[in-house]
């Protein structure tokens, strides 16, 4: 089998008879690229989804104060 640069990214190698490289079929179809850092701003709390969080946080300071009240109450 013969390959070629993705004409697109030029840095994965594809099939001859294939257009493009699978990170930028995912990219171009709207999945999240794990290469594409700023994608990582956006990120919504996963318990109310309405706040957004940080990358490193499980959920959002609204989120995490009625689970501690919560947790208190018991
Ligand atoms: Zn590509
Ligand atoms: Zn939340």
């Amino acid at each position: 089998m013969k390959y070629k640069r993705c004409p697109r990214c030029g840095l994965n190698y594809i099939l001859q008879d294939q257009q493009l490289c699978s990170v930028c079929i995912d990219e171009l179809t709207g999945k999240k690229s794990i290469f594409d850092d700023e994608n990582f701003g956006e990120l919504l709390c996963p318990y109310c989804e309405k706040n957004p969080i940080e990358i490193d946080d499980i959920m959002c300071a609204e989120c995490r104060a009625k689970r501690f009240k919560k947790d208190s109450n018991i």
